[in-house]
């Protein structure tokens, strides 16, 4: 036997790795990235900032100056605080490794389709993944989202909002009446990833509800190449997911780019506000080319549907135009491509080559 299939786990060997593609010379419009980079000023004062940082020694593990600035500026509940993580995937990872048991299978639940990282992460620890398809309008299916709470009994409930492919936000209320009947099994977890573009929150909602935990992340804002990810709930929890943490888990230029970032919001802002105008300008021509139905987004991507969505897929591919082709996920996105809101001059770039490739 070889050295891999002795020692490497069989359900590790029969994956394959999270798929990334080439795009050098594309059009990306794949990832979710915002498209606008720092202005000049503020990329000069950057690089002095970083220049600073003490790169001979390690973080401090508690990130005290980080985490406040997380507080002051992002919405934290007064007197709650955050955990800080490599990216929200490291979040996610977090999260298993605290809730997978080992004298039980632990259990896992999410509407489909969602992030596929929640249950990538849950199969890693050893918890059994449990999933429940959305509605046709993407909307959580209750009855079957409560009768799995009180079936499975899980540990962790991942409601990502809004929810990627869908794009959409669920009801809050909905999100609500799980998080409640929830509250004596497990924990949910409020995604947020998508905020700057949602511009809604359960963050307030906190200290109603124990079992409460919301996640979001610097990378949707302009931020994806720094990896810096955060979450708060109640003190109790924070406390235990803290201790799963790899110590130094977040590195010191980007603490100090975080910091340096959360200084100047209002430039990140700014820019995740044109790409909320941008979103509701494609949607708007994109569902006025025949064929194509847009599904409401509260993000920064947009989910449509056409006729043969695998050919136009690599017609764009062939054109050098990289979106993501999500019709594999779930049956509920049979013939659903994803596009990533870009710049104006992307996004008329990719409306006038989708027009050619369906001419
Ligand atoms: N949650 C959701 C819903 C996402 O879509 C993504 C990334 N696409 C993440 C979390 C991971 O974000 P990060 O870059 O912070 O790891």
């Amino acid at each position: 036997m070889s050295l891999p299939a002795t020692v490497i786990r069989r359900d590790v060997r029969e994956i394959s790795a999270y798929p990334v593609p080439e795009s050098e010379g594309y059009l990306k419009l794949d990832a979710m990235e915002n498209p606008y980079s720092l202005p000049d000023d503020l990329q000069k004062k950057l690089a002095l900032h970083l220049s600073q940082v003490a790169l001979n020694r390690y973080p401090r593990p508690a990130y005290t100056a980080l985490k406040a600035k997380i507080r002051e500026k992002l919405g934290i509940p007064h007197g709650y605080d955050v955990v800080v993580g490599n990216g929200s995937d490291e979040l996610i990872a977090m999260l298993s490794l605290a809730c997978a048991h080992q004298d039980r299978v632990a259990k896992v639940l999410a509407p489909a389709p969602t992030f596929v990282m929640y249950a990538v992460s849950a199969r890693f620890a050893g918890m059994e993944y449990v999933s429940v398809p959305l509605k046709a309008d993407f909307s959580l299916d209750m009855p079957a989202m409560l009768d799995a709470v009180k079936v499975h009994q899980p540990s962790i409930l991942y409601l990502a909002y809004p929810n990627n492919p869908t794009g959409n936000l669920f009801s809050k209320e909905d999100m609500l009446t799980l998080v409640k009947a929830m509250e004596n099994c497990g924990i949910v977890i409020s995604d947020e990833a998508y905020q700057p573009f949602a511009q809604t929150t359960l963050m307030e909602h906190l200290p109603e509800y124990p079992n409460l935990v919301v996640m979001r992340t610097v990378s949707k804002l302009g931020l994806a190449g720094v990896r810096l990810g955060y979450m708060s709930a109640s003190a109790g929890l924070l406390a235990e997911f803290d201790k799963v943490r790899p110590p130094y888990n977040v590195n010191v230029l980007t603490e100090a780019a975080v910091i340096f970032a959360l200084e100047h919001l209002d430039v990140f802002d700014g820019q995740a506000a044109v790409i909320r105008a941008e979103r509701e300008r494609v949607a708007a021509l994109l569902a006025g080319i025949e064929g194509i139905t847009v599904r409401p987004s509260a993000a920064n991507f947009l989910l449509f549907r056409l006729n043969d969505a695998n050919s136009v897929f690599e017609k764009l591919l062939a054109k050098k135009v990289l979106i993501r082709n999500v019709g594999k996920m779930h049956i509920l996105l049979d013939n659903y491509l994803r596009l990533t809101i870009g710049t104006p001059d992307e996004n008329d770039q990719f409306l006038s080559i989708l027009r050619t490739c369906l001419s």
